[in-house]
Formats: structure tokens, C-alpha cells, sequence
């Protein structure tokens, strides 16, 4: 049993397990926000913007959302890597998201069953999709605030950079739908 999410190979073990192609534990110190990236969000591409509570503006400012994330020393990332036929392809990428936030949920239900202390929380690769629909869109209030997560694009972490410092390769375009998601930990 595990007592300490320091035991990095354990948590390797369960990434694998879980279905993810690499995973790496790094310090919340080197992430780099960039806030300025919420202006894509504003632009509302995935459609998300001011209809999911994980999701910009309700979730936080970016100042708010980076404090939130320093709030703790370190964070596991977990990558997937998918084939497709067309990356661009909303329709053929929103099935892979989803996937990856179910393999996030259950390394996370892992840990947690390993003994490991989760003090954290997860940041996931696309919207909250803990309900079939978010209660914003119904203006009812969150009923599962403990599960709510947003997405990288939310706490606007560079997601560029966080692959340079895990050493993990960053395609992104022709046949390869690369995600990331973390769990951050050890509060301070
Ligand atoms: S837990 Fe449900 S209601 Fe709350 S943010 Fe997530 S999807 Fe929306």
C-alpha cells in the first residue's frame, strides 16, 4: 500500500492501468500560466463559455484559478495520445475527452483506494461533464461542487509547455488527438 503520493512509480503504474500513454509527476512551481489565454475561452469555440459552471467566467479569474492551483507543491499529469482521422474534428475528438477525463476519474479513484492523500483536485482536459447536463444550463445551482473540475484552458495553463517539462511529445494536428490532464496534490 502506498502511503505517500511520492511514490512516483506507483503512480506510474496506475496511469498505465488507467489507459494513459505517459504520465509524470512535476511542481506546481514550474507550470506557466499564461493569462492572457482567456480571451480564447471568451471566444467561445467549444461552446462551453458561461454554460458550464467549470468553465469561464463562473469558475474564477485566471488570477483566481492559478492561486487555487499554488495552493499545492505538486501535480500528476496524465497524457493520452489517440488516433484519428481528423484531429479538427470536434465530433470525433469530444468522444476521446470524454474518455480521458473517465481514465483521470479512475486513476484518481486508484490512488485514493492505494491509500494515497488526496488533498487535491483534478484539471481536466475539457468541460465538467460530471452530470449528463450542467445545471447552469438550467440555472440550478451545482449539486456535486466536490466532483465540479475545469479544464487546462480555464486555470490557462500553457499546455506547450507543460509537455516540454514532462518531456512528453505534443502532436497536435493530422491523425493524433494528444490530451492532458492533471492532479494536483501535497498542499502546502
Ligand atoms: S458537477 Fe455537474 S452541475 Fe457542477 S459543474 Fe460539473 S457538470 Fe456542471
Amino acid at each position: 500500500m502506498c502511503d505517500t503520493m511520492t511514490d512516483k512509480n506507483r503512480i506510474y503504474e496506475i496511469a498505465a492501468e488507467a489507459g494513459f500513454e505517459d504520465a509524470a509527476v512535476i511542481n506546481t512551481e514550474d507550470l506557466q500560466f499564461v493569462p492572457e489565454f482567456r480571451v480564447l475561452c471568451e471566444e467561445n469555440d467549444c461552446g462551453n463559455y458561461g454554460k458550464n459552471y467549470g468553465c469561464p467566467p463562473a469558475c474564477g479569474t485566471p488570477q483566481e484559478m492559478q492561486g487555487r492551483v499554488m495552493q499545492y507543491r505538486k501535480a500528476v499529469v496524465f497524457q493520452s495520445k489517440t488516433p484519428v482521422t481528423d484531429v479538427m474534428d470536434p465530433s470525433l475528438t469530444k468522444p476521446i475527452k470524454k474518455r480521458h477525463i473517465q481514465q483521470t476519474r479512475r486513476a484518481m479513484q486508484q490512488m485514493a483506494e492505494d491509500g494515497m492523500k488526496m488533498d487535491g483536485f483534478a484539471i481536466m482536459c475539457g468541460p465538467c461533464n460530471f452530470c449528463a447536463v450542467c445545471a447552469m444550463e438550467e440555472n440550478k445551482p451545482c449539486p456535486h461542487e466536490d466532483m465540479r473540475t475545469s479544464c487546462l484552458s480555464a486555470y490557462c495553463i500553457n499546455a506547450t509547455e507543460l509537455a516540454k517539462l514532462c518531456n512528453m511529445e505534443m502532436e497536435w494536428g493530422g491523425t493524433m488527438a494528444c490530451f492532458f490532464s492533471l492532479y494536483v496534490f501535497d498542499r502546502k
